[in-house]
């Protein structure tokens, strides 16, 4: 009895359904995705690789074995997986300079990854590497993947710098044909496509945007001519005399706002919307500790470990203990203090939200304990569920706010106004800077064909774009039917695990190595899911229940389509029903079993 007053929510729920819709509202614009500008013609210089060189070669017009079109994790874990199966005739083909995708690009200061490491960076088993932290930053995981491509000799075929402009189906010689802009031309049996959920920077729409006559980047292309310093961390010393604006506060400002504070002589940061900032706790990984557990298969172990406790199904242990796993425990701890007989999912649903109101007034409470003035600590509040945006984890971000260089422009959720010529605008307000800096995140909704760059053309002339103009259409968010021989590594319509984002990826690449190999060793030039298997996929996937995140009762962002959530039909249909444990089971079963199902192997030549 006494135990099930003490679990009674502390605060007034209706006042903070209130308060939730009230910021959601202020926040919601007719234009949606739309307020986003597109970066080309006299913007494209945003796009620049500040990395990497680009070196002239001669074009290539031979023929490969397997072609991927992007050098991040799907690309590497693929070329890894097809090499284990002694197929080595892969090609990567990368716009950026050298492997990594995200983390060829994401080089700012305080770059790292949320997840921990342990799980979330590929092939650590077969590399031998030990992480050196708990959670990694991205030189690390930068590292990981030169690594993972040199370990598999896929430097050898790749193409850097390399941006495709066509892939067209050859039906008379089962062959991939593929374009560049470097003038090559050459053909693949069998082609992948990993080029990434977020990779095409986008900017805010802000009228003046291109009358800035000071300095300004996107974090994802940072500037260290300018800025000083270098990823690894050391000070961003050219910055002592500028006068910084940084815009955003997602998860990569939240990430790189406490290095400018430090480097700058003053920093703003104009807020659109609070992020959620709970604690890190990282700390480094002993060699001793690390010796005990990475006995064979470890760190699949860990990996499906930590699926199932984010996805709330049964396990022994909890082996990352991290703050993912903490949401999916807090619920089902508050899920399994019901009945028998009140185990309804409306129960469930407010189960979720008391744990949810709980865990946000604690986020919430940290504002206050760290950040000393009370009024900047009340503006860094986030007022919507945790899983409405990215939920970020960090101990040095909110004590940035302590610095007397770091001055939070808090925008009441309308954005920045205008950027003059001198700098940004703000309720009328201006601040002058030197510096711009866009932590204004990546194109998400846009048409696949503008994000990466190209058309896919299969059977009969069908063009990918055409034959997904209603919505996206594969089975398991690999195979498309009249695409033979073509692969796509990503998570939607599949496991669509956003938490570990790299663990779908493993096991697309599992999928496509047997596959390839099957078809190989049996002579099959043609590899298609049919029709009907991709219908009764789509069907499948249209049966699950709705998602927790990505509703219109969230504040808008790139989650919900900026407010306006996703159309129904065919676009909803994005995740297995059964959740991820169940999706990955169902996938080993299904491609170890050697039929295939759903697949027809041919040989037409
Ligand atoms: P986001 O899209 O998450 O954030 C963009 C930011 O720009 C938001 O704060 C947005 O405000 C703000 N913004 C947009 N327009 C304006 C405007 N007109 N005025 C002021 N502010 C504006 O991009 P990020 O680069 O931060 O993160 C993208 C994703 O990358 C993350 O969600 C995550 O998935 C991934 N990531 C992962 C990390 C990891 O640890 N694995 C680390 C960093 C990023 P509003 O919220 O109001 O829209």
């Amino acid at each position: 009895m006494s135990e099930a007053v003490s679990e009674k929510p502390k605060f007034d729920k209706e006042a903070l359904r209130r308060k939730y819709r009230e910021e959601r509202d202020k926040r919601i614009r007719p234009d949606g995705n739309d307020q986003y500008v597109e970066i080309k013609d006299q913007l494209a210089h945003y796009l620049e690789d500040p990395y990497v060189p680009r070196t002239e070669r001669d074009p290539v017009t031979d023929h490969v074995t397997f072609a991927f079109i992007g050098g991040g994790f799907s690309g590497l874990v693929t070329g890894a997986r097809l090499a284990e199966q002694g197929i080595n005739d892969v090609r990567i083909l990368e716009k950026g300079g050298d492997f990594g995708g995200t983390w060829y690009w994401n080089r700012y200061p305080g770059a790292m990854c949320d997840t921990a490491a342990l799980i979330y960076l590929p092939l650590l088993e077969e590399t031998g590497h030990m992480p050196s932290k708990k959670y990694v930053y991205a030189p690390e995981i930068l590292e990981q993947c030169q690594r993972i491509g040199e370990q598999y000799n896929l430097y050898d075929n790749a193409l850097f710098h390399t941006q495709v402009k066509e892939l067209k189906w050859d039906e008379d010689a089962s062959v991939w044909r593929i374009t560049t802009d470097r003038g090559d031309d050459f053909t693949a049996r069998f082609v992948g496509m990993g080029t990434g959920p977020l990779h095409v920077p986008k900017l805010p729409g802000i009228a003046g945007i291109e009358s800035f006559k000071g300095h300004s980047f996107h974090t994802s292309r940072w500037d260290y001519d300018y800025t000083g310093g270098n990823p690894e961390g050391a000070p961003l010393d050219k910055l002592g005399d500028k006068r910084v604006a940084i815009i955003g506060t997602g998860a990569t400002a939240v990430q790189c706002i406490a290095p400018l504070a430090e480097g700058a002589k003053d920093l703003y940061v104009c807020q659109r919307t609070p992020s959620s900032v709970d604690a890190r706790n990282n700390h480094d990984i002993d060699a001793k500790w690390f010796e005990d557990i990475a006995t064979p298969g470890w760190q699949m172990r860990w990996i499906e470990n930590f699926t199932a406790n984010q996805t709330g199904q049964p396990a022994d242990v909890d082996l990352v203990q991290d703050g993912w796993t903490d949401i999916s425990k807090r619920v089902r701890a508050r899920i399994g203090q019901l009945s028998k007989e009140e185990m309804t999912v409306q129960n469930m649903m407010a189960a979720y939200e008391d744990s949810d109101l709980e865990k946000m007034e604690e986020i919430r409470a940290r504002c206050n304990e760290i950040v000393e003035d009370p009024d900047t600590a009340d503006h860094l509040k986030a007022w919507y569920q945790q899983l409405c945006k990215r939920p970020c984890f960090h101990d040095e971000y909110l004590p940035a706010y302590n610095q007397p260089s770091c001055h939070l422009i808090d925008t009441d959720g309308q954005g920045v106004e205008r950027i003059t010529e001198k700098g940004v605008v703000v309720a009328g307000k201006e601040y002058e800077v030197d510096c711009i800096i866009y932590a204004s995140g990546f194109e998400v909704g846009t048409p696949y064909d503008r994000r990466s760059g190209y058309d896919t053309i299969g059977k009969d002339g069908l063009k990918l774009s055409d034959y997904w103009a209603d919505g996206m259409r594969t089975m398991h968010g690999v195979h498309i039917n009249g695409f033979p021989n073509m692969f796509i590594v990503q998570a939607t319509q599949g496991a669509n695990l956003i938490s570990n984002y790299p663990h779908n990826l493993t096991e697309c690449g599992n999928s496509i190595g047997i596959m390839v190999k099957h078809a190989l060793d049996h002579g099959f030039n043609e590899i298609e899911v049919s029709r009907e298997a991709e219908d009764a996929w789509i069907k499948l996937l249209l049966q699950a229940p709705p998602m927790m995140i990505g509703t219109t009762e969230c504040t808008p962002g790139y989650y919900n389509n900026e407010g306006h959530g996703w159309d129904e039909g065919v676009t909803g249909a994005v995740s297995y029903p059964h959740g991820p444990v169940a999706y990955f089971n169902y996938l080993h079963e299904w491609r170890n079993s050697g039929n295939f199902e759903g697949i027809e192997f041919r040989k037409t030549n």
